[in-house]
This record gives structure tokens, C-alpha cells and sequence, in this order.
């Protein structure tokens, strides 16, 4: 399909009025996008309500979108692109409404309308464009770099299915097609015009051009259009709105019927079908590689696509001189998923632009850099040769070059030391032959950052020492972080006005000001004590309504509020915090009350689909809560409830309403955690172990603030080595207990043994996760949370300190340090 632009013969430039936001205002046009655009009225379904808010709300968007365009295309303007095959947005409205301070107005519109704006809030599906916290960090990240004036473009893929819904039957996890486009997405525009092809398959040729030059091309390839929906990222009132630009695959030749006979009509939609798949579905693996063939393909479509773009808009606005490139263009790669960008370049620059390979690869790495996001091995990307071979024939090559003149660097490094060359190489020798994804973005990258600071030294010290002795300037860290104004303002509207009231609002745009609030922490303060209590009832109440409506489980909110929400994975260890609820299960039943507190503990999560051992937790974690919640003994002591369909609308209600936030992972295996983060800022309690930055907010707001555990990372690799686990049974009779009436079927009467394989890997030497070393620790921990919790005001004081310390953990730090260190792009004047 060729694209033309219109150009008109004469053209006369207009200016645009912004638009009214007041009351009256914002409710005609609401009206008119209603009645005349979407033709509905009154007593129509709610979801066309909110959607002609969302027209309305992004109307007014418009002229600060194309202001903040046009600033940022300015010649020589150097630019930043965030890649990322997750984007996990969640809902937009009230972010936008709550970044253009037109909540009040909005609310009162449609309150003129018989609306509640609370209500038609809910009606938007999440946009679930991501697992877990990869995905989530990339939205935090847009919403930061928009209200920071950086000129970031985000780029990802436009799934047709998000993150599947997850729901719950006979205590087991069943997934649902997550179709959140099916009543269209007001926020997104299609630019058409800007598609790009993408080449897949095919073969390579090799001539000679007419300088006399060795060249390459990819011929004989099958097309796939890539179309780009841009939605709008509005920073915190600043006028600035930047572009998270979604790829949609599609076929080149929609109709092209001449080059099929009449019969062959049907094939040629079908190919249609085909080239439409790329963009279907997310996978749904959290911190697990997936080896699929068509995750590759998305994985190419996606860097393919973005780098194109990036440079149709570079040599429109530049001066097309590639050596120039570097310095005007900068890509930060989200993981290795869009890893294959560093050969992709490569290509373009070579193949397409006649660039030589030395000029190509000095403009390459020094414009790409890497982010890791995990320390699992079974994480780390690898793509079978052959695979590559069949859908990436040119892209290989490059690939086999890149790591010839690598290893001629490491061998001049390391002369003879062909151990270190087979470690380091790019392509891993073996039965079958493989790409390894993180070397490639290793050694084409200028940047390594890990996210949290045990995490990036855990890369140095470990799974990336050998390019850390080559290239230790390469190496940072960049502790993660989450957006104030989602996670507090947004979320904890009560709590944003009780601590603006004291410090004024401007910790909303620079939460380091949030270290205001340690002046109310004192006892004196007694009046805004008891409103910070009130304030997290409120929030507490209307988490229980949650629990009672999607688990049909009565949560008391004067209860110790004790939350896991996170992808069930076993090295998070729900499984840990399953026998720390049947231990206290057990105490209830024995009569062992002394220091009692009454705890809700709510878990939430997904579990990839094809992870049995996650499924089984989710299992186990219901049929306790079954039984321990209708024990007629456990008298309102202890609640247990599965939150199904754990997402970010959701945790918009959990982490205000959070007493005790639970972090308990393996120490040396959660890379960072920015769950952590979220319920900090609302002024929980975290109780975790010396991992990710679990360590870094203990640090900042201090020891006593926060309940540590169990093994530290340099402890479980020593462990590892001569690992007992049936020794902490032996010796504690608490953990025993616990075991055994997991195992006699107390918890599965209909369903004997559904459980062996979690109690078998928990007691194995072999248990990766060492669940049962940090059984006693967490048990006390969890003792000195209840005797914390048992005074209350001293609780409220902890909990305040929380807040007042969490300054650091703004994702707009995060980026200042991004652009400190890696980006270096000039932050927009203030208008
Ligand atoms: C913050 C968030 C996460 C990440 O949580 P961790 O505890 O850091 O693993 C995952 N999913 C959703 C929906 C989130 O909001």
C-alpha cells in the first residue's frame, strides 16, 4: 500500500483556540460528543458516557500535544526513545483530569449530567499492555519524563489482548481473553500516513554496489505494514504532552487481487489474517522467556518499526547527516525484548543507507542502551540460530559479524583465554546453536543499568562479570521508581489533601519535598495523627467493599490490613506467607492468643498460564482461605481472601488501603520490586527481606521504621551449596505443624494431594527459593509487626515516617538520573 500525502497547493496556517475548561464547558461538549458523534443520549450504556468524557477530556489535550511536538522536532534537538514491548498504562481518565486540574470541573459537569464521575471512571478498561513490573515502570517512566519537559517518545505494540483476565474457579486460576478494545480506545489516534513495512523471511544477496563496495540486501521478503496509534502522555501541569506511539501489524496488500487468481480470493484476505496475528496478543510470561516464534516476530516488528520511525522523523527535522545521528537520537531498550534494534540499525545503516560497517557500529553503540530487569536465569532470552536463520536471514548475519569483531576484542584482551571467549560470545555453541539477547544489548549498547543497587551489583559481581571487566564504564545502576501522582494523588485523594493541607501541594511535582512531612511526625501532632488514621479507614473501607464484592469475604477495617499483590511466582514466596497464615491458623486453634492482633492478609496475583507451580499456589492459597475463613474458632481473628484479576485499577484501591506491605522474596532474586514502592508512598508498613529495593527503603526511612528477615543474598548462595530443609522441621516444632496439616489434606479433603508437589519442591535440597530457612525469621518479624500494630499511635507515627521518606522512590528522580547519565537531553523550558 502506497501512502501519499496531501499536500494542497496553497496553504494558510491556523492558529487553535484552547478550549473552555470549566463546568459549563466541558459538559456541552460532553454533550455533543454524546449525542452528535456517538449518537446515544440519555439512558444510554454507561460506557458510551465515558466515552464521550474521554473525547471531551482529550480535545482539551490537543494544542499542548502538537506545542509540545513541534518543540521537541526542532533541528538538533536531541530525543530520547523508550522501547518496550510492555506498556502497562492501566486507565487514563482520571490521570488526565488529575495532570490538567480539571477534576473539579469534570466532576461538577457531570453531576449537571446525572453522572457520577467516579462511576463513569470506571466504566474504562484497563489498558493491561503489560505482566507486572517491567510494564508498569515503562508507564511510570512516560508519566515522568512528560511532567519533567523530556523530549521521550515511547514505543511499544498495540496488543488487540492485553494481560488475560484472570478469574477464579473451585479455588483454581482460569484465564479470559482480555478484549479491551472492543468498544474502541478514545484515548489513541491512528497515523496512518507514518505505517511502515517490515520485513520478514526472504534471503540475503551480496554485490557489488557501483563505488565498488561490498554490499548486502534482504530480498524475497514477506511484508507486514506497521501502523502507528499514538496515545497522549500529559505531564503534571506543565502543558507538556508527549507520545506513547503503539504499533499495529497489518497486511501490505489489504486487496491486491491481481497478483492472485479468482480462486485464490480467500488466501489473499487470509494472508491479511496472518500478518495481523504479530500484534494479537501479549504474552502473558512474567520474569520467564518464552521461545516462541511469534514472540521474535513481535519483537522485530516492534524495533523495526520504531527505529524506522525514528528516523523518518530525524531526516525530516535534520540535516541528514548520519554522523550526527548518535548525538541526536537516543534509545534506552526495556529488557532485551527489543534487543534485536541494535542489529536492526545495523542493517539500516549498512544495507539502507551505504554507511561503513566501522562508521555504522560507532553511531549504533553509542546511541543504544540496556536495561536488565531480572537475575533468573531462566528469564535470559535466547533465540534458536536456526529460528533467526528462517525469519531474520540478513539480521543473523549481522549478528555473526557483530560477535566476530567482539571476540577479536575480547581475545586482544584476553589472549588464549578461549574459556572466556565461549563464555562471552554472542552465539552460544552447543546441540542447538542460540543467540543470547543480553550480550548482543552488552556489547551493543553504550549503557548497562540494573534497577535497584544490590541488583546492579549483583550484575557486576555475577551473570555479567565478564563484560564488567572489559567495559566497567558501562555499568550503572538506576534505582527504579513509581509516578507520585498515579500512586498517591491520583489513587489517595484523601491522604494528597491531608498532607497538602500541612505542606502545601508541591511534593505532587517534586515528591523530594514529601520530607516535609517529618515535622508531623512528633507526638503532638495529635489532630493530624487522628486524621492520617481516618484517612487510611476511609481507604480501608473501600478495599473491604472490594473484598466483599469479587471474594464475598467480610474484611473488618479495624484489622491489621496485611497485602501481597504481584505475579505469583515462587521466588516471590506467597508460598511463605501461606504457612505464616496457617501458622497463625494453628495458634487460633490451640488456644495460643497472648499478643493477638486481628489481620485481613489479602493476596493477589497472576500466574502465567503454563506455570503449574504458580497455579498450584493460587490452589493452596484458596483452600486455606476456604477453610480458615468458615471456622467458626478463627471468630472474626483471621481472614484470608485470593483478590481475582489483580491489575493496576486495582491497585489504585490496595496500596492506600495497605497497613503491612509484604516483600519476601529469595534475598537476591526480586531485581527491584516497585510494588514495594507504591504502598510505601501510602504510608504502609513494609515487612520484607534484604532484597532489591526492599534494601534502599529501609535505608531511607530507617531500620526501626520496617520489619527485615531472613537470609541475605551472599547467605542463600552459601546455603545453596548444602541446603537442609527438613533440618527447620526438625527443630521448629511451629513450622512442623504447619507442614503436616498442609499434608494430611486438611485444607483438600475432596481432593487428596493436590499439594505434595509444593510441600516436595519446599522440602527439596534443591529448593531454589529456600522458603522454609526464612520460616522462623518471618514468623517473628510478623511478631514484632502485631506488637507494633497493638500501638497505634506509635503505628501511625511509623506509618507517616513511611511516606515522609519516599522521596527518593518518584520515578521523576529516576529519570533525572536517566538523563543525567545516559539520555542527556535537554528538559523543555517551562512555558
Ligand atoms: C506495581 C505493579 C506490579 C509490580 O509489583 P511488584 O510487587 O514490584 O512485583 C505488578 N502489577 C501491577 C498491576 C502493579 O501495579
Amino acid at each position: 500500500m502506497t501512502i501519499k500525502p496531501y499536500t494542497p497547493y496553497y496553504y494558510r496556517p491556523f492558529t487553535l483556540e484552547p478550549l473552555g475548561c470549566d463546568a459549563v464547558t466541558l459538559g456541552h461538549n460532553f454533550k455533543h460528543y454524546l449525542s452528535y458523534h456517538l449518537g446515544r443520549f440519555h439512558g444510554c450504556a454507561p460506557n458510551y458516557i465515558y466515552e464521550a468524557l474521554a473525547y471531551t477530556v482529550r480535545d482539551r489535550l490537543m494544542v499542548d500535544w502538537r506545542n509540545t511536538w513541534n518543540t521537541q522536532l526542532e533541528q538538533g534537538t536531541r530525543r530520547g526513545h523508550y522501547m518496550s514491548l510492555e506498556f502497562l498504562i492501566g486507565r487514563a481518565m482520571g490521570n488526565h483530569l488529575l495532570n490538567m486540574g480539571i477534576k473539579t470541573a469534570a466532576d461538577q459537569a457531570m453531576l449537571d449530567y446525572s453522572h457520577k464521575l467516579e462511576e463513569v471512571i470506571e466504566e474504562e478498561p484497563d489498558a493491561g499492555l503489560g505482566n507486572g513490573g517491567l510494564g508498569r515502570l515503562a508507564a511510570c517512566f512516560m508519566d515522568s519524563c512528560a511532567s519533567l519537559r523530556l523530549p521521550v517518545m515511547g514505543y511499544g505494540i498495540r496488543y488487540e489482548y492485553g494481560m488475560f483476565r484472570q478469574y477464579i474457579e473451585n479455588g483454581y486460576q482460569k484465564e479470559a481473553a482480555d478484549h479491551w478494545l472492543q468498544n474502541g480506545n478514545p484515548w489513541e489516534i491512528e497515523r496512518i500516513e507514518y505505517a511502515q513495512h517490515i520485513q520478514f523471511g526472504g534471503h540475503t544477496e551480496h554485490y557489488i554496489d557501483n563505488n565498488g563496495r561490498a554490499r548486502a540486501r534482504w530480498v524475497g521478503t514477506e511484508d507486514i505494514l506497521a501502523i502507528p496509534f499514538d496515545m497522549p502522555v500529559s505531564g503534571y501541569r506543565n502543558q507538556t504532552v508527549n507520545t506513547l506511539r503503539l504499533w499495529k501489524a497489518a497486511a501490505t496488500e489489504e486487496f491486491n487481487l491481481d497478483e492472485f487468481n479468482a480462486g485464490s480470493y480467500t488466501e489473499a484476505v487470509q494472508a491479511k489474517n496472518q500478518a495481523e496475528h504479530i500484534s494479537m496478543v501479549l504474552y502473558p510470561n512474567d520474569s520467564s522467556e518464552n521461545g516462541k516464534e511469534l514472540r521474535l516476530r513481535q519483537q522485530y516488528f516492534l524495533a523495526s518499526a520504531s527505529l524506522k520511525d525514528a528516523i523518518r522523523i530525524w531526516v525530516k527535522h535534520g540535516e541528514f547527516d548520519y554522523q550526527r545521528f548518535a548525538a541526536e537520537n537516543v534509545f534506552q531498550m526495556n529488557d532485551t525484548h527489543p534487543t534485536i534494534a541494535v542489529a536492526e540499525l545495523m542493517r539500516i545503516l549498512l544495507d539502507d543507507n551505504g554507511v561503513e560497517w566501522d562508521e555504522a557500529w560507532a553511531i549504533t553503540s553509542q546511541c543504544m542502551a540496556y536495561t536488565n530487569h531480572t537475575l533468573l536465569p531462566e528469564a535470559l532470552e535466547k533465540w534458536p540460530v536456526s529460528l533467526f536463520e528462517r525469519l531474520l536471514p540478513r539480521l543473523l548475519e549481522i549478528i555473526y559479524e557483530i560477535n566476530a569483531h567482539f571476540l577479536r576484542v575480547v581475545s586482544m584482551k584476553w589472549p588464549g583465554d578461549t574459556d572466556r571467549q565461549r563464555r562471552m560470545s554472542i552465539i552460544e555453541e552447543g546441540p542447538v546453536r542460540h543467540v543470547r539477547m543480553a550480550w548482543l544489548a552488552i556489547v551493543g549498547s553504550f549503557s548497562v543499568n540494573g534497577v535497584a543497587a544490590l541488583h546492579s551489583q549483583l550484575l557486576r559481581d555475577g551473570l555479567f562479570h565478564d563484560f564488567y571487566q572489559l567495559w566497567p564504564e558501562k555499568f550503572n545502576n538506576k534505582t527504579n521508581g513509581v509516578t507520585p501522582r498515579r500512586w498517591v494523588a491520583h489513587a489517595n485523594p484523601g491522604m494528597t489533601a491531608l498532607i497538602s493541607e500541612h505542606i502545601g501541594d508541591e511534593w505532587i511535582a517534586d515528591l523530594s519535598l514529601i520530607e516535609r512531612l517529618k515535622s508531623m511526625v512528633p507526638m503532638e501532632n495529635k489532630v493530624f495523627h487522628a486524621n492520617w488514621h481516618a484517612v487510611k479507614m476511609a481507604n480501608k473501607q473501600r478495599l473491604a467493599a472490594l473484598v466483599k464484592s469479587d471474594c464475598h469475604v467480610d474484611f473488618d477495617p479495624a484489622a491489621l490490613f496485611d497485602v501481597q499483590v504481584k505475579r505469583i511466582h515462587e521466588y516471590k514466596r506467597q508460598l511463605l506467607n501461606v504457612l505464616h497464615v496457617v501458622h497463625l491458623y494453628l495458634r487460633i486453634k490451640h488456644g495460643h492468643l497472648d499478643n493477638w492482633v486481628n489481620r485481613c492478609v489479602l493476596i493477589g496475583g497472576k500466574a502465567a498460564p503454563g506455570y503449574y507451580m504458580a497455579k498450584s499456589i493460587i490452589k493452596l492459597i484458596n483452600s486455606v482461605a476456604d477453610v480458615v475463613n468458615n471456622d467458626p474458632d478463627v471468630n472474626g481473628r483471621l481472614k484470608l481472601a485470593f483478590l481475582p484479576n489483580y491489575r493496576v485499577s486495582a491497585m489504585e484501591i490496595i496500596a492506600p488501603a495497605t497497613d503491612l506491605s509484604e516483600q519476601i522474596s529469595t534475598a537476591g532474586k526480586e531485581a527491584s520490586g516497585t510494588g514495594n514502592m507504591k504502598f510505601m508512598m501510602n504510608g504502609a508498613l513494609t515487612i520484607g527481606t534484604y532484597d532489591g529495593a526492599n534494601i534502599e527503603i529501609m535505608d531511607a526511612v530507617g531500620a526501626e521504621n520496617f520489619f527485615l528477615f531472613g537470609l541475605r543474598a551472599e547467605q542463600v548462595e552459601v546455603l545453596r551449596h548444602d541446603y537442609r530443609p527438613w533440618q527447620y522441621v526438625e527443630q521448629d516444632q511451629d513450622l512442623r505443624e504447619v507442614i503436616d496439616l498442609i499434608r494430611c489434606g486438611h485444607f483438600n479433603p475432596s481432593e487428596p494431594g493436590i499439594f505434595d508437589s509444593i510441600l516436595d519442591g519446599m522440602l527439596s535440597p534443591s529448593d531454589p527459593w529456600m522458603t522454609l530457612a526464612d520460616f522462623r525469621g518471618y514468623v517473628e518479624a510478623q511478631q514484632a509487626v502485631s506488637t507494633a500494630w497493638q500501638d497505634t499511635e506509635k503505628w501511625t507515627q511509623m506509618s507517616i515516617m513511611n511516606t515522609a521518606c519516599s522521596g527518593f522512590f518518584s520515578t521523576d528522580r529516576t529519570m533525572m538520573e536517566y538523563n543525567r547519565d545516559i539520555w542527556k537531553l535537554t528538559q523543555a523550558e517551562s512555558a
